[in-house]
Order: C-alpha cells, then structure tokens, then sequence
C-alpha cells in the first residue's frame, strides 16, 4: 500500500526558493524510484518577506496552526535587505520553531570528499561530528524590552533575557546522551560559559553532571564555548556529538560548515523529538541575496537535509541512499562556485539525481 507524507514547504526569501526547488526535485525523483511505496503531497506556502511587504507580517495570525496536520515542513531561508532581519527571523523562522516546540535543532559537520575544505588534517573525511543545539530558549527565548526612548541624549535601555529551565536544558542533554548511543563514537560534549554566565549555564552544568551519570557508557566532556572554538580547528577529532545553548551552536554550526568547504552544505532539522507537532528541514545558510537568482546556489545543504526529513519519516534505507549521491556528486567535483566548481544550482542536482539511480 502507498504511503502519503503531507509536507508543508516553504521557499521563504533569496536562495531559499532555488534551493528549495532543487530538494523537491529530489524528493520527487525518490518517490518514482519507490514505485508507488510512498507519495509526497506537497503544499507551498508563499510566506516570506515578500509577504510581509504585502501584509505587514511574516506568516497569517493562522500561519502556525495551518502547519500543524503535516508530516514535516521544508524550509528553505529568510532574510531580505528590505525588512529588518529580527522581523522576518521572528516573524517566520523562530515563529515556527517555538510556536511548534521544536526544540531540538541538529546540524551535522561532514567533510564531504573533493571538496576543499580548511582544516590542517591528515584525513578529514574521517571527521564528522554533530551539533546539537538548544532550540527553544536558551538566548532565543526573546524576552525582554526596551524602554525610556523618550528620555533626551539617547538614554534609552533594553534589556534582552537568557531563559535557562532545568526541564530545557534536561530535554536537549538527554536528546544529545541518546543520539551519542546511536554513534561509533559515543562521545557527548557540553559547551557553555558558565564561568561567566553564573546563573543559566551553571544550571545547565549542573544538569549535564545529573543527566551523564543515566549513561555510563557515553563519555563525556565540557568545554567553555570561546575554548571549543578553537578546539573546532585544533582538535576536531576530538568531536563527535556537541550540545550547546541556542545562540553558541548556532554560532559554532557556521564554524563548523565553513570549515567543511561552505556554508552551503550544512544540513540542519528541527526536530520536534515528542512527535507532537511535525519537524522542519533546512540547510544552516540563509538568504544569501548577494547571489539570489543566479542560479548558482550550492544546494547541497539543502538537499542533505531533505535526507534529514527522509530519516525523520522512517525512511532510513533512502535517507542513506540520497547522503551517498551527495557524497558520489562531490567527489566527482560537480560542485558549485562556493566549493571551487563551475556547476549551476541545476546542474548539482540533475549529478544527485544521476547518482540516485546507479
Ligand atoms: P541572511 O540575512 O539571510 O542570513 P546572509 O547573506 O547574511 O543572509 P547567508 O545567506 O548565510 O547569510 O550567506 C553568507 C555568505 O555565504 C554569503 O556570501 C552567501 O553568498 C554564502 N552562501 C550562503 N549559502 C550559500 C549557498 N547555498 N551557496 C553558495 N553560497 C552561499
């Protein structure tokens, strides 16, 4: 009998929309090749900045429950230089997010072969290591204000608050501990900035010292972020599943894609671990409107992380399938300008769906 993902997809801005079209193609191609085993029903949402321009807001008052009946969402990136980047990232992006209580957001670092990456490293495609980030407070957590505008000489306050629950911080360590058990490595290291964040991180600390001793079996580490950073570069081989807070993952997540060849090629999802509400994919880049319509996009990253959203569906075996095109793609150098190559948006794509099928 077929089976019927619903997926709600979202282009969003720039990039997005030619990346997004690359990963349907995929997808697309994957289910003729399951031969009537599993159909995509697809709906596009046009929500965006271009939206917002029409609308004033990023997403209808509705736009969060609209998603709720879907199997998964695919989203490609949001940013446009004509509406401020914390109102589209808000009004669209983290709306989801929190709105869905994905509170799990992973974003694998893979040196994939053939591409030029930055590392000084004997064997770099034997590196590969997962982030882990705190998706739903943390420094995200968007409470706060500002105030006393009206007072003269540029007096005015804001006050931006980090919100760390010790229900928060268990979910996402535990989360981590468990996808360690699923790796060769079994290795988990928490990174924080507890020696100067007093409060939260220490609470955080405190949790990962509780939450290790359920996982005899898991090694673990801690490191402070600014430490971590460097040891992304120095000691990569020392990685494999990095848990962190909101803001220092996403920020240790572009180190580590760039370290790998581009941010093009990170893969990311939003995971919703209850099940309660479906998960997002998207690649880790944004907009990039300084090359928007050109065709020259890497769709690598987004792409990886419709394989991503395949895994979440249960459809392991095609996950794998579509993470060794991508691999077989690179290494016969069809990439695009970001990694050194000449190959269009396009033509990347047609090489992933050509290797699909051998
Ligand atoms: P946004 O405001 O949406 O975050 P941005 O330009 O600040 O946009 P990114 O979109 O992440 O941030 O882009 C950062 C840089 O990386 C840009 O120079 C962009 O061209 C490049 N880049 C990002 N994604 C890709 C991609 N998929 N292919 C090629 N280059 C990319």
């Amino acid at each position: 009998m077929t089976k019927t993902y619903k997926l709600a997809v979202i282009p969003g801005d720039g990039i997005g929309k030619e990346v997004i079209d690359a990963g349907m193609k995929v997808l697309l191609h994957m289910e003729k090749q399951s031969k009537g085993a599993f159909v995509f029903e697809s709906d596009y949402f046009d929500w965006g900045s271009d939206y917002y321009l029409k609308h004033g807001r990023m997403i209808p008052e509705s736009g969060v429950d609209q998603l709720i009946n879907y199997d998964a969402i695919y989203f490609g990136a949001v940013g446009d230089r004509r509406v401020p980047d914390h109102v589209s990232l808000w009004g669209l992006r983290i709306a989801i997010c929190q709105g869905l209580d994905q509170w799990a957001n992973i974003r694998p670092v893979e040196f994939l072969p053939g591409i030029p990456h930055r590392l000084v490293h004997p064997n770099p495609e034997s590196l590969n290591w997962i982030l882990v980030r705190e998706n739903s407070e943390g420094e995200y957590s968007g409470i706060g204000g500002r105030n006393f505008s009206a007072r003269p000489d540029e007096r005015e306050v804001a006050i931006q608050s980090s919100v760390f629950t010790e229900y928060g911080c268990e979910r996402i360590i535990r989360f981590a501990f468990e996808l360690a058990r699923t790796r060769t490595r079994k290795k988990v290291t928490s990174v924080t900035k507890s020696n100067a964040q007093q409060y939260g991180m220490v609470l955080w600390d405190e949790v990962f010292t509780r939450v290790s001793k359920d996982y005899p079996d898991i090694e673990t580490d801690q490191w402070l972020v600014d430490a971590m950073a460097a040891r992304f570069v120095l000691h990569p081989e020392d990685l494999d599943v990095v848990v962190a807070s909101n803001l220092f993952a996403d920020i240790l997540s572009d180190l580590g894609s760039a370290l790998a060849g581009s941010l093009g090629i990170a893969s990311s999802a939003n995971l919703q671990v209850d099940k309660r509400f479906p998960s997002m994919f998207e690649s880790v880049h944004g907009s990039a409107p300084d090359i928007a319509g050109q065709g020259i996009a890497n769709p690598i990253g987004t792409i990886a992380s419709a394989g991503l959203l395949l895994d979440d569906l249960g459809l392991h075996d095609e996950a794998a399938k579509l993470n060794q095109a991508i691999r077989q793609t690179t290494s016969e150098g069809v990439v695009t300008r970001d990694i050194g190559g000449t190959y269009t948006t396009e033509e990347v794509t047609n090489s992933i769906i050509k290797n699909l099928s051998t």
